[in-house]
C-alpha cells in the first residue's frame, strides 16, 4: 500500500492540482462550513480502495456509524485490479503452519535495513519512515487475520517471495489471493486482487457501512481555530462524479448496491462527527504531484490501475490545505516504483498490463494491448527512432526478497559486496525518460518509446493485430517501409515527427545489444513494417 504520512505542520498548499483524473478538476482546498449538511456519521472515509474498506470496517466493529465516499462507480481501487500478493508477515497463522519463523521485530529491521540496495544500486528501505514501518512490523499478524476474519481467502500454500517485491531478507512473506471467475462487473480486469476486495466489500456492507459512490471529495471542512488552537476536522464538501462510458447515456452502476446512498445531488456536504480518514490512495496520477519529486515524469508516462481509478493527490492536497505535512513519498515515486512504466503492454494507451475485452470499462481502454513474450522479437526506439537501451534488460528493480543476499548480516555494510551489481540490468526507465532530439520546452519531454516489428515477430508472438487488440487511434501502426511507417506515426506525446531516415540509420545500427535472435527485426523478409507504443 502506498504511505501517505500526515502529520501537523507548517506546510500547505492551496488549489491548483491538475486533474490527473478523468472525471474533472481535484479542487481541493479547505471548504466553508455549509448552512446544513447533506449527509452525517461518526466516520467519514474517503475512497473505498484496500486502506478505505479496512478501515471502515474497523470503524464499524468499534460501534461507529459510517459513510465511505468514493469517486469511481464501485469500489476496489487500485486494490481490485491489483495482483493479489499480500506481503505480511511478522508471524502470521500461515507462517506459523508452514514452520516459517519470523517476528515483527525482523520486518522491522528489514524494512529499515540502510544496508541493502538494489542490483542497480538503488538503496530504498533508506527512504522507509521508520515509525511507519515499526507501526506496519507490529500490526502485520493482526492485519492478516483481521482479513481472514472478514472472508478473504488465502490460498492455502506457503508464503513465498513471488510476485511482491520490497519484502526484505529474513522470512518469506507473500501469500496469495487468486480469482477464478474473469472479468466482468464484479472484477474490473480478473486479477486476484479482486478476491482481497469483494470479500472486504461483503463484510463492511454487512456491518452497515454506507457507500456514496460516484462522489469525489473536493475539501475537508475545519472549524474556525485560533491561534492557540487549530479547527478541528468536521466534515468534507463532495461532487458529483458519474462515470458515463463513451457512447452510453446513462453512469455505470456498481456490482453491489445493498448500503449505497442514492442521490445525484451535484454536491454534498458531509458532517464528520467523530473523524475523517483519507483512504485516496496515492499522487502518481497526478503529473504536476509528481514531478514534484522526479521532474521526468511528464504526463506521457502510463501509471498502473488507470483508467478504473486514478490516484491524483486530492488527499494529499486537501490534508496539506488544512495545514498537514506529508513525509516519507519518494518510494512511491522515485525509480524503484513500479508504477509509472515504460514498458509493458504494446499498442495500447494504458500499458501497465494487458486488459480483459469482458472488462466493464473497456470502452474506455479500446485495446487488450499486447503481451510479449520475447524482446527479441522487437526493437525499441524514442521519439526521434533511435535505440537507446538493450530492449531484453529489466525495467524496474525488484526489490530484494528473502534470502537473495546471501550471507545476510543486517545493518552491516558488508551487504553490499554480496549484491550483485548490475545497473543496466534494471535501468530501461531511466534510459527511457531522458531527453533526445525531440525533447522541447518547456517539459523537455521524451516522448513515447515506439516496438517496431514485423510479420514474422507477430507470428512469432501469436499477435493479433487489429482491434480490439490493438488501438489504432495513436498507438498502433503498420506500414510497408520504415519511411512509411515514421510518417504515419500520429500521437498526442511525439512531439515532432518522426524522421524515417533517421530512423532506418539508427535502427540498423547494432545499438545496445550484439546478439540478436531473429534476424530480421525489421521486416527485411517481409515488406509489412509495424510499430506500436510501449
Ligand atoms: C495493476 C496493479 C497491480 C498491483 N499488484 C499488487 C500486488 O500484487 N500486491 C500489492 O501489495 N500491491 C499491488 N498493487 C498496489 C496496490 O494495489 C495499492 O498499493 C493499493 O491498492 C493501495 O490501496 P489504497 O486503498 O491506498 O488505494 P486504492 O486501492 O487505489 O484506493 C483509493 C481509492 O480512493 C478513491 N479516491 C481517490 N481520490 C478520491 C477523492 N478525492 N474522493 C473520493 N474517492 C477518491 C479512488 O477512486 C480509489 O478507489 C498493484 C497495483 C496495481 C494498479
Amino acid at each position: 500500500m502506498e504511505y501517505n504520512q500526515m502529520k501537523p505542520g507548517s506546510t500547505s498548499v492551496g488549489d491548483g492540482a491538475t486533474d490527473a483524473a478523468a472525471s474533472g478538476a481535484v479542487g481541493s482546498g479547505i471548504g466553508k462550513i455549509p448552512k446544513s449538511w447533506d449527509l452525517e456519521a461518526d466516520v467519514v472515509v474517503i475512497g473505498a480502495g484496500a486502506a478505505g474498506l479496512s478501515a471502515a470496517i474497523k470503524a464499524a466493529d468499534a460501534g461507529a456509524s459510517v459513510i465511505v465516499v468514493e469517486t469511481n462507480y464501485d469500489i476496489g481501487g487500485h486494490a481490485i485490479i491489483s495482483g493479489g500478493n499480500v506481503p505480511l508477515g511478522g508471524g502470521t497463522s500461515a507462517q506459523r503452519k508452514f514452520g516459517i519463523e519470523d517476528s515483527p521485530d525482523l520486518v522491522f529491521r528489514d524494512l529499515t535495513d540502510w544496508s541493502i540496495v538494489q542490483p542497480n544500486g538503488w538503496p530504498d528501505y533508506r527512504y522507509n519512515d521508520r515509525a511507519v514501518m515499526r507501526a506496519f512490523a507490529d500490526h502485520c499478524v493482526q492485519t492478516y487475520e483481521f482479513l481472514l476474519a472478514n472472508g478473504v481467502n488465502f490460498k492455502d500454500v506457503p508464503p513465498d517471495n513471488q510476485g511482491g517485491h520490497n519484502l526484505g531478507n529474513s522470512a518469506p512473506r507473500e501469500n496469495h489471493l487468486i480469482w477464478t471467475k474473469g472479468a466482468g462487473p464484479e472484477s474490473p480486469n480478473a486479477r486476484g486482487g479482486t478476491a482481497l476486495i469483494r470479500p472486504l466489500e461483503v463484510s463492511a456492507r454487512a456491518k452497515g457501512v454506507r457507500f456514496l459512490l460516484n462522489y469525489k471529495m473536493t475539501s475537508l471542512v475545519r472549524e474556525p481555530g485560533s491561534e492557540q488552537k487549530t479547527g478541528r476536522l468536521i466534515g468534507v464538501t463532495a461532487r458529483n462524479t458519474p462515470r458515463i462510458l463513451p457512447g452510453q447515456t446513462t453512469p455505470l452502476k456498481s456490482f453491489r448496491s445493498d448500503g449505497n446512498i442514492e442521490t445525484t445531488q451535484s454536491s454534498v456536504a458531509i458532517r464528520a462527527k467523530k473523524s475523517v480518514i483519507l483512504a485516496t490512495g496515492g499522487s502518481t496520477s497526478n503529473v504536476n504531484f509528481r514531478r514534484m519529486f522526479d521532474p521526468r515524469l511528464t504526463d506521457v508516462l502510463q501509471v498502473a490501475g488507470e483508467p478504473y481509478t486514478f490516484q491524483d493527490g486530492s488527499g494529499e492536497l486537501a490534508a496539506m490545505a488544512i495545514g498537514a505535512s506529508l513525509w516519507g513519498l519518494a518510494n512511491q515515486i522515485l525509480e524503484n516504483g513500479d508504477n509509472i512504466r515504460t514498458k509493458r503492454a504494446l499498442a495500447t494507451r494504458y500499458n501497465y498490463m494487458t486488459w480483459e475485452l469482458e472488462s466493464p470499462i473497456f470502452p474506455l481502454i479500446r485495446a487488450t494491448g499486447l503481451n510479449v513474450k520475447d524482446w527479441q522479437d522487437l526493437i525499441l526506439v524514442n521519439q526521434v527512432g533511435k535505440r537507446f537501451y538493450d530492449e531484453t534488460k529489466g525495467d524496474y528493480p525488484h526489490g530484494n526478497v528473502y534470502n537473495e543476499i546471501n550471507p545476510y548480516t543486517p545493518n552491516n555494510y558488508r551487504n553490499n559486496e554480496n549484491i550483485k551489481f548490475n545497473p543496466t540490468k534494471h535501468n530501461f526507465f531511466n534510459a527511457a525518460v531522458a531527453m533526445n532530439e525531440h525533447s522541447e520546452p518547456p517539459d523537455y519531454s521524451a516522448g513515447p518509446v515506439w516496438a517496431i516489428f514485423d510479420a514474422d515477430a507477430a507470428e512469432r508472438e501469436k499477435w493479433k493485430l487489429t482491434p480490439p487488440y490493438v488501438d489504432i487511434d495513436g498507438y498502433f501502426f503498420s506500414a510497408k517501409t520504415l519511411r512509411e511507417l515514421a510518417a504515419a506515426i500520429n500521437n498526442p506525446y511525439q512531439a515532432k515527427p518522426m524522421d524515417g531516415a533517421t530512423w532506418i540509420s539508427a535502427s540498423l545500427y547494432p545499438g545496445t545489444r550484439s546478439r540478436r535472435r531473429h534476424s530480421t527485426p525489421l521486416g527485411a523478409r517481409r515488406s509489412c513494417t509495424i510499430a506500436a507504443r510501449v
